[in-house]
């Protein structure tokens, strides 16, 4: 019997759990995504792309196409989707997983200043011009339009949209992992006074929080927003964890169908 497996992907674990799925007979999987990386990276998975108009739609989708378990291997920064996974879940009585990898946390030697929301990194930003390295993601730039009085070293994945007022700036495009060194390297150079970052945790970009540790540079955390019923469906950290539930799941299907 083979189960069918719908991943909201986005981040790496939705990438490296699609592509270990699919080569394991018990599953068939189906891989969605946003659609707004310029160059989306090429998997051998089933792949949709674009949105399924809300909760509804998706919930539609997943008793279409008879999905048996929905993966929400989302950013934890992107709420939209995940409430909505929440909600299709359980409209569509579908089982939910989800994969979220652990929050950064803070360390000895961390001069962090946590917020709760972009706007609020914004208010933290000194009045005074400074040489500010961002990495918020493309779609996050627009709130610090409203400081152009500092440096800003931006580091994205895709090149992105700046905001006109944002004149004094530089674009780092690379997708990570990125070592402590190249961090260190990459502050001195640029002469950063303070780091902007959500806390989306994993290791493939912890390296800047390492790095601003060493540097003693002040780190700018945005907290990550809080979803409404998290408590619904299961939680895991990370992708072995996440192949392990699925095992199980496979194996509990098995046993009530026989
Ligand atoms: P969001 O605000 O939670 O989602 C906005 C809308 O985009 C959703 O309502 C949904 O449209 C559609 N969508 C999002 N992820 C989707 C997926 N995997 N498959 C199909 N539709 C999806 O998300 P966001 O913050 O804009 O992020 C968009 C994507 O980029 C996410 O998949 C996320 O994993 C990835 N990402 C986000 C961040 C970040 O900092 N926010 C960072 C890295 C990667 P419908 O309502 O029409 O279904």
């Amino acid at each position: 019997m083979r189960m069918s497996v719908l991943i909201l992907a986005g981040t790496g674990e939705g990438r490296h759990l699609a592509e270990d799925l699919s080569q394991d007979e018990r599953y068939r999987v189906c891989v969605s995504i946003a659609g707004l990386t310029r160059k989306p990276i090429p998997t051998s998975v089933k792949q949709r792309v674009g949105g399924f108009g809300g909760a509804d739609g998706l919930a539609d989708f997943l008793k279409q196409e008879n999905v048996d378990v929905l993966v929400d291997a989302t950013h934890p920064f992107a709420a939209n989707i995940s409430k909505n996974a929440v909600e299709a879940s359980t409209l569509a009585g579908c089982p939910l997983l989800r994969v979220a990898r652990k929050p950064w946390e803070k360390r000895p030697g961390d001069i962090w200043q946590p917020v709760a929301t972009l706007d609020a990194a914004v208010a933290k930003l000194p009045r005074e011009d400074a040489r500010v390295f961002l990495s918020v993601g493309r779609q996050s730039l627009q709130p610090f339009a409203v400081k152009p009085q500092h440096h800003y070293l931006i580091r994205v994945i895709d090149p992105p949209d700046v905001p006109a007022q944002m004149v004094k700036h530089e674009i780092v495009v690379g997708l990570g992992p990125f070592s402590v060194a190249e961090d260190v390297a990459l502050f001195q150079k640029h002469r950063i006074d303070l780091v902007v970052t959500k806390n989306s945790g994993g290791a493939a970009t912890q390296s800047k929080i390492d790095a601003a540790r060493e540097l003693k540079i002040p780190v700018v955390i945005v907290d990550r927003p809080v979803l409404p019923d998290a408590n619904v469906g299961e939680t895991v950290c990370s992708v072995s964890e996440a192949i392990d539930w699925l095992g199980a799941h496979h194996a509990s299907l098995i046993k009530r169908s026989v």
